[in-house]
Protein backbone atom coordinates (compact mmCIF):
# COMPACT_ATOMS: atom_id res chain seq x y z
CA UNK A 1 0.00 0.00 0.00
CA UNK A 2 1.30 3.23 -0.64
CA UNK A 3 2.26 5.52 1.99
CA UNK A 4 1.75 9.28 2.06
CA UNK A 5 3.00 11.97 4.82
CA UNK A 6 1.09 15.27 5.01
CA UNK A 7 3.58 18.85 6.35
CA UNK A 8 1.23 21.46 7.50
CA UNK A 9 3.29 24.61 7.14
CA UNK A 10 2.40 28.06 9.54
CA UNK A 11 3.56 29.29 12.96
CA UNK A 12 -0.27 29.84 13.87
CA UNK A 13 -0.73 26.31 13.57
CA UNK A 14 1.81 26.04 16.83
CA UNK A 15 -0.41 27.85 18.88
CA UNK A 16 -3.10 27.03 20.70
CA UNK A 17 -5.47 28.88 18.70
CA UNK A 18 -5.10 27.04 15.65
CA UNK A 19 -5.97 23.84 14.59
CA UNK A 20 -4.54 21.93 11.54
CA UNK A 21 -7.79 20.56 10.37
CA UNK A 22 -6.21 20.43 6.63
CA UNK A 23 -4.35 17.16 7.30
CA UNK A 24 -7.47 15.97 8.78
CA UNK A 25 -9.42 16.37 5.57
CA UNK A 26 -6.35 15.24 3.66
CA UNK A 27 -5.96 12.29 5.46
CA UNK A 28 -9.47 11.07 5.14
CA UNK A 29 -9.27 11.88 1.36
CA UNK A 30 -5.75 9.75 1.11
CA UNK A 31 -7.30 7.02 3.20
CA UNK A 32 -10.35 6.33 1.07
CA UNK A 33 -8.35 6.35 -2.24
CA UNK A 34 -6.59 3.47 0.03
CA UNK A 35 -3.34 5.31 0.73
CA UNK A 36 -2.38 5.16 4.11
CA UNK A 37 -1.18 8.56 5.92
CA UNK A 38 2.44 7.32 7.66
CA UNK A 39 3.51 10.83 9.14
CA UNK A 40 1.96 14.12 10.04
CA UNK A 41 4.39 17.13 10.66
CA UNK A 42 2.96 20.41 11.64
CA UNK A 43 6.25 23.29 10.67
CA UNK A 44 6.38 26.73 11.71
CA UNK A 45 7.69 29.50 9.44
CA UNK A 46 11.53 28.56 9.52
CA UNK A 47 12.87 27.73 6.23
CA UNK A 48 15.84 25.42 7.77
CA UNK A 49 13.48 22.81 9.38
CA UNK A 50 10.73 22.75 7.12
CA UNK A 51 13.17 22.49 4.14
CA UNK A 52 14.96 19.47 6.30
CA UNK A 53 11.18 17.96 6.92
CA UNK A 54 10.64 18.23 3.24
CA UNK A 55 13.73 16.42 2.02
CA UNK A 56 12.82 13.62 4.31
CA UNK A 57 9.50 13.35 3.48
CA UNK A 58 10.51 12.59 -0.13
CA UNK A 59 12.74 10.37 0.70
CA UNK A 60 10.24 8.01 3.11
CA UNK A 61 6.66 8.73 1.68
CA UNK A 62 5.23 8.06 -2.05
CA UNK A 63 2.97 11.17 -1.52
CA UNK A 64 4.05 14.15 -0.08
CA UNK A 65 1.88 16.77 0.41
CA UNK A 66 2.29 20.43 1.92
CA UNK A 67 -0.42 23.08 2.77
CA UNK A 68 -0.04 26.66 3.65
CA UNK A 69 2.43 28.84 3.51
CA UNK A 70 2.17 30.21 -0.31
CA UNK A 71 1.18 33.81 0.51
CA UNK A 72 3.16 36.60 -0.65
CA UNK A 73 4.66 37.57 2.40
CA UNK A 74 8.26 37.16 4.17
CA UNK A 75 6.93 34.62 6.53
CA UNK A 76 5.62 32.58 3.51
CA UNK A 77 8.33 30.21 2.92
CA UNK A 78 6.92 27.29 1.25
CA UNK A 79 7.59 27.85 -1.90
CA UNK A 80 11.39 28.76 -2.18
CA UNK A 81 11.82 26.48 0.29
CA UNK A 82 10.11 23.02 -1.58
CA UNK A 83 12.04 23.78 -4.31
CA UNK A 84 14.89 23.49 -2.55
CA UNK A 85 14.74 20.88 -1.45
CA UNK A 86 13.48 18.95 -3.73
CA UNK A 87 16.83 20.13 -5.49
CA UNK A 88 14.87 22.54 -8.15
CA UNK A 89 14.69 26.19 -9.56
CA UNK A 90 11.94 28.76 -9.05
CA UNK A 91 11.00 29.71 -12.56
CA UNK A 92 9.08 33.14 -13.02
CA UNK A 93 5.79 32.66 -14.97
CA UNK A 94 4.32 36.23 -16.47
CA UNK A 95 1.46 34.50 -17.52
CA UNK A 96 0.71 34.08 -13.47
CA UNK A 97 1.97 37.44 -13.01
CA UNK A 98 -0.85 38.51 -15.54
CA UNK A 99 -3.36 36.73 -13.96
CA UNK A 100 -2.37 38.34 -10.28
CA UNK A 101 -2.59 41.63 -11.62
CA UNK A 102 -5.92 41.16 -13.59
CA UNK A 103 -7.39 39.63 -9.88
CA UNK A 104 -6.36 42.81 -7.93
CA UNK A 105 -7.71 44.60 -10.64
CA UNK A 106 -11.26 42.77 -11.01
CA UNK A 107 -11.38 43.46 -6.40
CA UNK A 108 -10.88 47.28 -7.79
CA UNK A 109 -7.25 47.53 -6.00
CA UNK A 110 -3.14 47.59 -7.48
CA UNK A 111 -1.38 44.37 -7.38
CA UNK A 112 1.49 44.95 -4.49
CA UNK A 113 4.71 44.43 -5.61
CA UNK A 114 4.97 41.49 -2.92
CA UNK A 115 2.44 39.26 -4.38
CA UNK A 116 4.82 39.23 -8.03
CA UNK A 117 6.50 36.31 -5.42
CA UNK A 118 3.56 34.26 -6.27
CA UNK A 119 4.11 34.14 -9.78
CA UNK A 120 7.01 31.75 -8.83
CA UNK A 121 6.67 27.92 -10.07
CA UNK A 122 9.06 24.73 -8.96
CA UNK A 123 10.45 24.21 -12.06
CA UNK A 124 8.71 20.96 -13.63
CA UNK A 125 5.70 21.41 -11.71
CA UNK A 126 2.33 21.34 -12.83
CA UNK A 127 0.62 24.43 -11.81
CA UNK A 128 -2.82 23.98 -10.33
CA UNK A 129 -5.38 26.86 -10.51
CA UNK A 130 -6.81 28.26 -7.35
CA UNK A 131 -10.06 30.19 -8.39
CA UNK A 132 -10.38 31.02 -4.14
CA UNK A 133 -7.19 33.04 -4.09
CA UNK A 134 -3.95 34.02 -4.76
CA UNK A 135 -1.73 31.55 -4.31
CA UNK A 136 -1.37 28.87 -6.94
CA UNK A 137 -0.60 25.17 -6.19
CA UNK A 138 2.46 22.93 -7.32
CA UNK A 139 2.39 19.05 -8.03
CA UNK A 140 5.51 17.35 -9.31
CA UNK A 141 6.53 13.86 -9.50
CA UNK A 142 10.21 13.18 -8.95
CA UNK A 143 11.39 9.01 -8.99
CA UNK A 144 8.06 7.79 -8.98
CA UNK A 145 6.98 10.13 -5.59
CA UNK A 146 4.16 12.62 -6.44
CA UNK A 147 5.15 15.83 -4.40
CA UNK A 148 1.71 18.57 -4.23
CA UNK A 149 2.15 21.92 -2.77
CA UNK A 150 -1.15 22.89 -1.49
CA UNK A 151 -2.53 26.79 -0.43
CA UNK A 152 -3.36 27.04 3.71
CA UNK A 153 -7.04 28.21 3.57
CA UNK A 154 -9.45 24.92 3.71
CA UNK A 155 -11.87 26.96 0.47
CA UNK A 156 -8.91 26.85 -1.67
CA UNK A 157 -7.27 23.41 -0.85
CA UNK A 158 -10.38 21.47 -0.78
CA UNK A 159 -11.49 22.05 -4.61
CA UNK A 160 -7.57 22.24 -5.46
CA UNK A 161 -7.08 18.95 -3.97
CA UNK A 162 -10.42 17.26 -5.56
CA UNK A 163 -9.78 18.57 -9.31
CA UNK A 164 -5.98 18.38 -9.72
CA UNK A 165 -4.88 15.98 -7.31
CA UNK A 166 -7.27 13.31 -6.49
CA UNK A 167 -7.45 11.40 -9.79
CA UNK A 168 -3.79 10.60 -9.87
CA UNK A 169 -3.38 9.62 -5.95
CA UNK A 170 -6.12 7.18 -7.57
CA UNK A 171 -3.90 6.35 -10.33
CA UNK A 172 -0.81 5.47 -8.06
CA UNK A 173 -2.88 3.73 -5.59
CA UNK A 174 -4.56 1.65 -7.89
CA UNK A 175 -7.99 -0.02 -7.79
CA UNK A 176 -8.26 0.35 -3.84
CA UNK A 177 -11.06 1.86 -2.10
CA UNK A 178 -11.32 2.23 1.52
CA UNK A 179 -14.23 3.20 3.51
CA UNK A 180 -14.71 3.82 7.24
CA UNK A 181 -17.79 3.20 9.09
CA UNK A 182 -19.03 4.00 13.07
CA UNK A 183 -21.78 2.46 15.16
CA UNK A 184 -22.51 4.11 18.56
CA UNK A 185 -23.45 2.00 21.77
CA UNK A 186 -25.72 3.42 24.53
CA UNK A 187 -25.63 1.77 28.09
CA UNK A 188 -23.19 -1.00 27.07
CA UNK A 189 -19.35 -1.31 28.28
CA UNK A 190 -16.43 -1.60 26.25
CA UNK A 191 -15.65 -5.43 26.89
CA UNK A 192 -19.80 -6.25 27.05
CA UNK A 193 -19.71 -4.90 23.81
CA UNK A 194 -16.65 -6.69 22.78
CA UNK A 195 -17.86 -10.30 24.23
CA UNK A 196 -20.79 -9.95 22.16
CA UNK A 197 -19.12 -8.30 18.50
CA UNK A 198 -15.80 -10.29 18.15
CA UNK A 199 -16.65 -13.66 17.06
CA UNK A 200 -18.53 -11.45 14.46
CA UNK A 201 -15.83 -8.96 13.35
CA UNK A 202 -13.46 -11.99 13.95
CA UNK A 203 -14.57 -13.62 10.87
CA UNK A 204 -14.37 -10.91 8.84
CA UNK A 205 -10.73 -10.59 8.30
CA UNK A 206 -10.48 -7.87 6.16
CA UNK A 207 -12.24 -5.23 7.78
CA UNK A 208 -10.36 -3.59 10.65
CA UNK A 209 -12.58 -3.36 13.67
CA UNK A 210 -11.56 -1.32 16.66
CA UNK A 211 -13.87 -0.72 19.88
CA UNK A 212 -13.22 2.84 21.46
CA UNK A 213 -14.59 4.51 24.51
CA UNK A 214 -16.44 8.25 24.10
CA UNK A 215 -17.30 10.20 27.03
CA UNK A 216 -21.23 8.90 26.85
CA UNK A 217 -20.55 5.96 24.61
CA UNK A 218 -19.16 3.09 22.87
CA UNK A 219 -17.86 3.59 19.14
CA UNK A 220 -17.42 0.53 17.05
CA UNK A 221 -15.12 1.67 14.04
CA UNK A 222 -15.19 -0.55 10.99
CA UNK A 223 -12.26 -0.01 8.28
CA UNK A 224 -12.32 -1.83 5.27
CA UNK A 225 -10.72 -2.32 2.03
CA UNK A 226 -11.89 -3.48 -1.49
CA UNK A 227 -11.00 -3.41 -5.30
CA UNK A 228 -14.88 -1.43 -5.85
CA UNK A 229 -16.35 1.23 -3.97
CA UNK A 230 -19.42 -1.23 -4.45
CA UNK A 231 -17.41 -4.02 -2.96
CA UNK A 232 -16.13 -2.53 0.03
CA UNK A 233 -19.50 -0.17 1.21
CA UNK A 234 -21.36 -4.12 0.48
CA UNK A 235 -18.45 -5.72 3.04
CA UNK A 236 -19.33 -2.88 5.88
CA UNK A 237 -22.91 -2.69 5.30
CA UNK A 238 -23.17 -6.45 5.49
CA UNK A 239 -20.54 -6.64 9.26
CA UNK A 240 -22.71 -3.26 10.56
CA UNK A 241 -25.74 -4.77 10.05
CA UNK A 242 -24.22 -8.07 12.05
CA UNK A 243 -23.26 -6.10 15.08
CA UNK A 244 -26.54 -3.69 15.44
CA UNK A 245 -28.45 -7.20 15.03
CA UNK A 246 -26.43 -8.69 17.84
CA UNK A 247 -26.52 -5.74 20.08
CA UNK A 248 -29.67 -4.80 19.98
CA UNK A 249 -31.10 -1.61 20.96
CA UNK A 250 -27.91 -0.50 22.30
CA UNK A 251 -27.17 0.81 18.90
CA UNK A 252 -28.13 3.78 18.31
CA UNK A 253 -26.24 4.55 15.05
CA UNK A 254 -24.96 2.46 12.23
CA UNK A 255 -23.76 5.12 10.14
CA UNK A 256 -21.67 7.60 12.62
CA UNK A 257 -24.81 9.77 13.45
CA UNK A 258 -25.43 11.64 16.63
CA UNK A 259 -27.66 10.18 19.38
CA UNK A 260 -29.63 14.08 18.87
CA UNK A 261 -29.82 13.33 15.27
CA UNK A 262 -31.22 10.17 15.59
CA UNK A 263 -33.83 10.83 18.03
CA UNK A 264 -34.42 14.02 16.00
CA UNK A 265 -35.72 11.46 12.77
CA UNK A 266 -37.52 9.07 14.89
CA UNK A 267 -39.65 12.44 16.05
CA UNK A 268 -40.23 13.36 12.50
CA UNK A 269 -41.09 9.57 11.36
CA UNK A 270 -43.49 9.31 13.96
CA UNK A 271 -44.62 13.09 13.18
CA UNK A 272 -44.21 13.58 17.49
CA UNK A 273 -43.00 16.19 19.18
CA UNK A 274 -41.02 16.84 22.42
CA UNK A 275 -40.21 19.37 25.61
CA UNK A 276 -37.32 18.67 28.09
CA UNK A 277 -36.69 20.40 31.47
CA UNK A 278 -33.73 20.54 32.45
CA UNK A 279 -32.03 20.69 36.18
CA UNK A 280 -28.68 19.73 36.34
CA UNK A 281 -27.82 19.93 32.82
CA UNK A 282 -28.40 23.43 32.57
CA UNK A 283 -29.87 23.21 28.74
CA UNK A 284 -27.26 20.92 27.38
CA UNK A 285 -30.03 18.80 25.86
CA UNK A 286 -31.86 21.86 24.71
CA UNK A 287 -28.69 22.40 22.88
CA UNK A 288 -27.69 19.24 21.96
CA UNK A 289 -31.48 18.62 20.43
CA UNK A 290 -31.38 21.94 18.29
CA UNK A 291 -28.07 21.51 16.91
CA UNK A 292 -29.42 19.75 14.89
CA UNK A 293 -30.94 21.56 11.75
CA UNK A 294 -34.85 21.27 10.88
CA UNK A 295 -34.86 20.69 15.05
CA UNK A 296 -38.12 23.12 15.18
CA UNK A 297 -40.37 20.57 13.99
CA UNK A 298 -40.54 18.16 17.01
CA UNK A 299 -38.51 20.25 19.63
CA UNK A 300 -41.32 22.69 21.09
CA UNK A 301 -40.13 23.73 24.43
CA UNK A 302 -37.03 23.56 26.77
CA UNK A 303 -36.84 24.73 30.29
CA UNK A 304 -33.92 25.12 32.81
CA UNK A 305 -35.38 24.79 36.27
CA UNK A 306 -32.59 25.06 38.71
CA UNK A 307 -34.21 25.96 41.95
CA UNK A 308 -36.94 24.39 43.63
CA UNK A 309 -38.98 27.37 43.37
CA UNK A 310 -38.58 27.07 39.29
CA UNK A 311 -39.90 23.54 39.44
CA UNK A 312 -42.26 24.43 40.96
CA UNK A 313 -43.57 27.68 39.11
CA UNK A 314 -42.53 26.77 35.76
CA UNK A 315 -43.54 22.77 36.02
CA UNK A 316 -45.91 23.07 38.63
CA UNK A 317 -43.69 19.94 40.51
CA UNK A 318 -45.90 20.09 43.90
CA UNK A 319 -44.07 21.51 46.92
CA UNK A 320 -44.69 18.16 48.99
CA UNK A 321 -43.05 16.23 46.32
CA UNK A 322 -39.92 18.32 46.16
CA UNK A 323 -40.13 18.58 50.71
CA UNK A 324 -40.83 14.26 50.73
CA UNK A 325 -38.49 12.95 48.12
CA UNK A 326 -36.30 15.92 47.45
CA UNK A 327 -35.03 17.71 44.18
CA UNK A 328 -33.14 14.61 43.13
CA UNK A 329 -35.85 11.64 43.30
CA UNK A 330 -37.72 9.64 40.59
CA UNK A 331 -40.74 11.47 41.81
CA UNK A 332 -39.64 14.96 40.92
CA UNK A 333 -38.30 13.75 37.97
CA UNK A 334 -41.35 12.84 37.01
CA UNK A 335 -43.72 15.88 37.78
CA UNK A 336 -40.84 17.55 35.79
CA UNK A 337 -41.58 15.49 32.81
CA UNK A 338 -45.30 15.42 32.95
CA UNK A 339 -45.17 19.39 33.97
CA UNK A 340 -42.95 20.08 30.62
CA UNK A 341 -45.10 18.08 28.82
CA UNK A 342 -48.59 19.22 30.11
CA UNK A 343 -47.31 23.14 29.57
CA UNK A 344 -45.91 22.45 25.87
CA UNK A 345 -48.56 20.50 24.87
CA UNK A 346 -46.23 17.92 23.32
CA UNK A 347 -46.57 14.55 23.04
CA UNK A 348 -43.03 13.51 25.07
CA UNK A 349 -41.82 15.61 27.99
CA UNK A 350 -38.43 14.33 29.32
CA UNK A 351 -36.03 15.58 32.13
CA UNK A 352 -32.59 15.69 33.85
CA UNK A 353 -32.38 16.42 37.81
CA UNK A 354 -29.10 15.32 39.52
CA UNK A 355 -25.91 16.38 41.42
CA UNK A 356 -23.54 17.20 39.11
CA UNK A 357 -20.93 17.74 41.96
CA UNK A 358 -18.19 18.70 43.01
CA UNK A 359 -20.03 19.31 46.17
CA UNK A 360 -23.80 18.56 47.23
CA UNK A 361 -23.61 14.91 47.32
CA UNK A 362 -24.71 13.06 50.80
CA UNK A 363 -23.99 9.04 51.16
CA UNK A 364 -27.47 8.36 49.92
CA UNK A 365 -26.99 10.79 46.95
CA UNK A 366 -23.43 10.70 45.69
CA UNK A 367 -22.40 13.21 42.77
CA UNK A 368 -23.14 11.37 39.84
CA UNK A 369 -26.48 10.70 41.22
CA UNK A 370 -29.08 11.77 37.71
CA UNK A 371 -32.56 11.04 37.46
CA UNK A 372 -34.46 11.04 33.85
CA UNK A 373 -37.92 10.99 34.05
CA UNK A 374 -40.26 10.57 30.81
CA UNK A 375 -44.04 11.21 30.26
CA UNK A 376 -46.22 10.22 27.13
CA UNK A 377 -49.55 10.35 26.88
CA UNK A 378 -50.24 7.38 28.64
CA UNK A 379 -47.14 6.81 31.22
CA UNK A 380 -44.71 8.80 33.18
CA UNK A 381 -41.34 6.62 34.00
CA UNK A 382 -38.14 7.54 35.59
CA UNK A 383 -34.54 5.45 35.62
CA UNK A 384 -31.90 6.48 38.11
CA UNK A 385 -27.90 6.64 37.15
CA UNK A 386 -25.02 7.00 39.07
CA UNK A 387 -22.43 8.50 36.67
CA UNK A 388 -18.52 8.51 37.48
CA UNK A 389 -16.68 11.41 35.85
CA UNK A 390 -16.29 15.09 37.00
CA UNK A 391 -19.36 18.05 36.49
CA UNK A 392 -18.72 18.03 32.63
CA UNK A 393 -18.94 14.33 32.06
CA UNK A 394 -21.79 14.05 34.27
CA UNK A 395 -23.67 16.50 33.04
CA UNK A 396 -22.81 15.43 29.25
CA UNK A 397 -23.75 11.58 30.34
CA UNK A 398 -26.89 12.68 31.66
CA UNK A 399 -27.92 14.37 28.48
CA UNK A 400 -27.02 11.77 26.63
CA UNK A 401 -28.90 9.24 28.66
CA UNK A 402 -31.93 11.23 29.04
CA UNK A 403 -31.91 11.03 25.25
CA UNK A 404 -31.50 7.53 24.94
CA UNK A 405 -34.25 6.78 27.66
CA UNK A 406 -36.74 8.76 25.21
CA UNK A 407 -35.07 6.42 22.08
CA UNK A 408 -35.62 2.94 24.01
CA UNK A 409 -39.18 4.57 25.01
CA UNK A 410 -40.08 5.31 21.75
CA UNK A 411 -39.16 1.76 20.50
CA UNK A 412 -40.71 -0.42 23.15
CA UNK A 413 -43.90 1.54 22.52
CA UNK A 414 -43.52 1.37 18.84
CA UNK A 415 -42.78 -2.63 19.40
CA UNK A 416 -45.63 -2.98 21.73
CA UNK A 417 -48.22 -1.68 18.56
CA UNK A 418 -50.32 -4.40 17.79
CA UNK A 419 -48.76 -4.91 13.96
CA UNK A 420 -52.21 -5.24 11.20
CA UNK A 421 -51.10 -8.74 10.59
CA UNK A 422 -51.97 -9.83 13.85
CA UNK A 423 -55.05 -7.27 14.21
P1 LIG B 1 -2.66 32.80 1.51
O1 LIG B 1 -2.31 33.03 0.11
O2 LIG B 1 -4.10 32.98 1.82
O3 LIG B 1 -1.73 33.50 2.50
P2 LIG B 1 -1.24 30.48 2.34
O4 LIG B 1 -1.01 29.26 1.51
O5 LIG B 1 -0.09 31.35 2.63
O6 LIG B 1 -2.44 31.24 1.67
P3 LIG B 1 -1.43 30.48 5.11
O7 LIG B 1 -1.05 31.92 5.10
O8 LIG B 1 -0.45 29.52 5.64
O9 LIG B 1 -1.83 30.01 3.68
O10 LIG B 1 -2.78 30.30 5.84
C1 LIG B 1 -3.90 31.11 5.55
C2 LIG B 1 -5.03 30.70 6.43
O11 LIG B 1 -5.45 29.39 6.09
C3 LIG B 1 -4.67 30.60 7.90
O12 LIG B 1 -4.90 31.76 8.60
C4 LIG B 1 -5.57 29.54 8.40
O13 LIG B 1 -6.82 30.09 8.79
C5 LIG B 1 -5.79 28.65 7.22
N1 LIG B 1 -4.93 27.49 7.34
C6 LIG B 1 -3.63 27.40 7.02
N2 LIG B 1 -3.16 26.16 7.24
C7 LIG B 1 -4.19 25.45 7.74
C8 LIG B 1 -4.34 24.10 8.19
N3 LIG B 1 -3.33 23.23 8.14
N4 LIG B 1 -5.55 23.73 8.65
C9 LIG B 1 -6.57 24.60 8.68
N5 LIG B 1 -6.50 25.86 8.28
C10 LIG B 1 -5.33 26.31 7.81
MG1 LIG C 1 -0.12 33.17 4.18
Amino acid sequence: MLSAEIIAVGSELLTPEKTDSNSLWLTEKLNEAGVEVMLKTIVGDDEARLEETIRDAVKRSDIVITTGGLGPTEDDVTRQVSGRAVGRELVYHDELEADLRERFRRWGREMPEINKRQAYVIEGAEILPNPNGSAVGMKLEIDGKLFVVLPGPPRELKPMYENFVASRVREMAGEVYAKRRILRVSGMGESAVDEVIAPIYKAFENVQTSILFSKSEIEVHLAAKASSEKEVLGILDKLAGKIADALGMAVFATNGETLEEVVGAMLIAEGKTLAVAESCTGGLIGMRLTDVAGSSQYFLEGAVTYSNEAKMRTLGVPEQTLIDHGAVSAETAEAMAEGIRRRAGTDYGISVTGIAGPDGGTVEKPVGTVLIGYADAGKTRSVKFTFPGDRYLIRWRSSQAALDYLRRQMIKAKNAEPSAAAG
